[in-house]
């Protein structure tokens, strides 16, 4: 069995009602859940299958297809039916797609009321059809598609203004005895988006789904996404996160998955505890860092294992550490659990630790 996770030091998670994605629960005492969103054209049903087993593959729990056509919605079923984890038909404009990815046995459909016209009239059709087929729905209000009496009632989209409008649009389906949906209030500045999902969580139990849109490229996306997901999940907020990044949507669910379990949300696996490197550094740790990381790549064991740059400090700064190496004179200390087992040249470093590390695996196994 796995070892249980270490206390989290964050406050309780929120209260929040626990929704049906398919197979996969959202809210209440349910994990919270990584979803990313495909980027190949969802008409093109074996590139998006592709992706998706990529994705899968990765650790994603939920993913997104964009639906801006009737031939997008054609492709709805054949994805739905083949793909491993539940999806979502991503729908902004045409309620018609959305009973078109009711049929089509997708999971869940996420609408944004501000951007469907005479939407009102439809709502109680839409949840009346989710209801029959089972199929939850996110209302994600975003920034950039803020209804217009509330853009004219704030002057532009703050925290209120999108805690408004995803209120008012929850309100529409909670009117029709439609329960099972959770929300998102997207802004692209990460202080922007943290006040209003503060807000919409004192608001109601629906649960909710973080994001911050338009994150960016990877490396300020990641930090963007970070900042606001660590907030907010430290408080106790958040049910499901999709990382956004001007990037291939793997390297998004990497970064989600790594966040939860920064939080302790996640057990963690391989984590590799590198030092920064300093002056009294004898070995290129940045190199030696990376190619212990990609020779481990894919334990499935929560395995710490330290890169030190020095003997010096090296075990003793580690000493957390399942496993790991400090070097010196063209050597590595091998030291597991802060105990040098033996001194390898420094060509050899990289091959002990793996052998190391499928040492302890298996111990892990048995335990
Ligand atoms: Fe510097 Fe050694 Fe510490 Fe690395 S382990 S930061 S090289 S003192």
């Amino acid at each position: 069995g796995m070892p249980s996770l270490p206390p989290p030091v964050l406050a309780p998670r929120r209260t929040s009602r626990k929704i049906s994605v398919g197979k996969v629960d959202v809210g209440g005492d349910a994990p919270v859940s990584v979803q990313s969103m495909t980027t190949t054209p969802t008409t093109d049903i074996n590139a998006t299958l592709q992706q998706i087993a990529e994705l899968t593959a990765a650790g994603c729990d939920i993913v997104r297809v964009a639906v801006p056509s009737a031939d997008d919605a054609e492709a709805l079923p054949a994805i739905a039916q083949k793909s491993q984890i539940p999806v979502i038909a991503d729908i902004h404009f045409q309620p018609k797609y959305v009973f078109a990815a009711i049929d089509a046995g997708c999971a869940a459909v996420r609408v944004n009321p501000g951007n469907i016209k005479k939407f009102d009239d439809k709502v109680g059709e839409i949840a009346a059809a989710a209801k029959d087929a089972g199929v939850s729905l996110r209302i994600g209000v975003n920034a950039g598609s803020l209804d217009k009496r509330l853009l004219e009632k704030y002057g532009k989209p703050t925290p209120e203004a999108l805690v408004d409008s995803a209120v008012w649009e929850a309100s529409l389906f909670e009117e029709h005895d439609f329960h099972d949906f959770k929300i998102s209030v997207k802004h692209n500045d990460p202080v922007v988006m943290v006040r209003a999902y503060e807000l919409l969580a004192e608001r109601g139990d629906w649960p909710l789904h973080l994001g911050v849109t338009e994150a960016g490229p990877a490396f300020q996306g990641t930090v963007k996404s970070s900042v606001a997901f660590g907030t907010l999940l430290s408080r106790g907020i958040g049910d499901t996160i999709r990382v956004s990044l001007s990037a291939p949507p793997v390297e998004e669910v990497k970064v989600g998955i790594q966040i939860l379990q920064s939080l302790n949300l996640r057990e963690r696996k391989l984590e590799i505890v590198s030092c920064p490197s300093c002056g009294r550094a004898q070995v290129d740790v940045y190199t030696l860092a990376d190619k212990v990381t990609a020779g481990l790549e894919g334990m499935e064991v929560p395995l710490r294992v330290a890169v030190m740059g020095c003997v010096v400090n090296g075990p003793g700064e580690a000493r957390e550490a399942d496993l790991g190496v400090a070097s010196g004179n063209g050597k590595g200390q091998i030291f597991v659990k802060g105990e040098v087992i033996k001194t390898v040249p420094e060509a050899e470093i990289v091959e002990t630790l793996i052998e190391e590390a499928m040492r302890i695996a298996e111990t892990m196994d048995e335990a």
